[in-house]
């Protein structure tokens, strides 16, 4: 011990001399007074640019493009020869919006080939029968659709989803429609299968300039119906609170996609992964989130490419490759500090990209960094969906429950709500039928702002209309 303590004492002293020795000899530098070097350099002033990404040695991976590749529905080949009639007389009825789905048909999933007739309404049912001229096979119209076999009027079904889009709980909706709650959930079941189905078909190529991502907190309702004890709830939200998520483009407010997980890398994975399969190819939009750190590896993930950095020498190894964010990505977090419950501070930060890059696609709107518009739609789902809202009693106690509602309220937003900061002015005000004052604008929502379809959907239309099973060749 005592001959530590010397030991240290002597290299300590030899440092001292040291010092003082440089103190004397060196020319310039150390020339000041107040140089002392055993003391530590003062922190930097930390420069406003951000520092450039360094980037990572591994690509991180994503599990839902792992599985991805497999179940993306692909035509199996190309389309065969339109038929064209050549006796009987001109048909009345549109079926181009049908497709043959039997399995051995040649033109089976195809639309507009002309090989689809219309037969009347068999026994005086409300469907259509379609037949198809090449396979000879019969089928309805509402083949592949939720109001498919069932025996329910379909204006009650119409009507009670529509109660369940605008956020009504399934016990009341089974209420008001005096149907057992049990029909609702396999109602709700149907549709959000179909809705998937729906989304998947329409939502694909969409150009955008900006992506509003965010999470919102949602208790599910047995926790609020009080069917579990206050602690039990404590610890099975600790262990996997529900988290809803959503992406919208704050331009045209489509919804891109929605989701329910935990709040972890791996839902923030997965949800970047449905952004970009909305998105078209080599569509890099501007990010903006809140701060929740996992996104910027969510983001790296389905936007970077690999670099080889050169070497700091002439001679030397070869550094190795980092995966960083493609030239293009701009990403932006609005962190906000919360004190009970109320907002005291908002911060931005630019994660990717420069602060220039970032107010330059903004300005274009007139905007600055903000997630105001996802903020307002979650405002929306709550008030729209039952199990994420105030209103308690519904059956969604499950993840895969909470899903279904979801999915129906995407489809409804995106297709049929009109949205009222999208409503097109008229070039000429339209005088309207009644005594009211002339139509000034043109309803629109999300789905048409992008493009995507050239009218607001009805419900029923929606349930009604038979997805394809794969996506069509533009121009048909
Ligand atoms: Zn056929």
């Amino acid at each position: 011990m005592v001959s530590h303590l010397f030991f240290y004492q002597l290299v300590l002293l030899g440092l001292l001399w040291l010092c003082v020795m440089l103190h004397y000899v060196w020319p310039n530098e150390c020339a000041r007074g107040d140089q002392r070097p055993s003391k530590p350099l003062p922190p930097r002033k930390r420069s406003s640019d951000p520092k450039p990404f360094p980037g990572l040695t591994r690509k991180p991976p994503c599990v839902a493009c792992e599985q991805a590749h497999a179940h993306r529905p692909q035509p199996p080949g190309c389309p065969p020869p339109r038929i064209v009639p050549m006796r009987g007389r001109p048909r009345q009825v549109e079926t181009s919006c049908h497709f043959c789905p039997h399995a051995n048909c040649d033109y089976r999933g195809w639309l507009g080939l002309g090989n689809i007739t219309s037969n009347g309404h068999p026994s005086g049912g409300p469907w259509r029968q379609l037949h198809c001229t090449s396979c000879g096979g019969y089928f309805q119209e509402t083949h592949g659709t939720p109001l498919h076999g069932t025996r329910v009027v379909p204006e009650k079904l119409v009507w009670a989803v529509g109660a369940l889009a605008e956020g009504l709980g399934i016990h009341a909706v089974a209420r008001v429609f005096e149907i057992d709650p049990n029909t609702v959930l396999a109602w709700l079941v149907e549709v959000a299968d179909h809705a998937v189905a729906f989304s998947q078909y329409f939502l694909h190529d969409v150009r955008v300039t900006q992506v509003q991502l965010d999470e919102l907190f949602a208790l599910l309702s047995a926790v609020k119906a009080g069917e579990v004890s206050d602690a039990e709830a404590i610890q099975r939200l600790s262990r996997s609170p529900h988290w809803v998520w959503a992406a919208i483009d704050p331009i045209t407010k489509l919804l891109l996609t929605i989701d329910v997980g935990d709040r972890t890398l791996a839902m923030a994975q997965r949800v970047v992964h449905q952004v970009v399969q909305v998105l078209a190819p080599g569509c890099v939009p501007l990010f903006l989130t809140d701060g929740f750190k996992e996104y910027t590896t969510a983001l790296l993930t389905h936007y970077g490419q690999w670099v080889q950095p050169a070497r700091w020498r002439a001679q030397g190894p070869m550094p190795k490759p980092r995966w960083v964010p493609l030239p293009g990505l701009l990403y932006a977090q609005v962190v906000k500090t919360v004190r009970r419950r109320r907002l005291v501070d908002v911060k931005h930060r630019i994660v990717f990209g420069t602060l220039d890059a970032v107010q330059q696609v903004l300005a274009v709107h007139g905007w600055q960094i903000n997630t105001a518009f996802i903020e307002r739609v979650n405002l929306t789902i709550r008030q729209h969906v039952a199990a994420v809202g105030r209103r308690v009693s519904t059956l969604c106690k499950h993840e895969a429950g909470l899903r279904q509602q979801l999915a129906l309220y995407q489809v409804y937003y995106n297709f049929c709500l009109p949205h009222a900061g999208l409503r097109q002015a008229l070039p000429q005000p339209e005088p309207t039928h009644g005594t009211g004052s002339a139509r000034q604008g043109r309803p629109q929502t999300p789905a048409m702002a992008a493009g995507l379809t050239d009218h607001v959907w009805t419900l029923r239309e929606v349930l009604l209309f038979r997805v394809p099973p794969w996506p069509q060749p533009v121009g048909v």
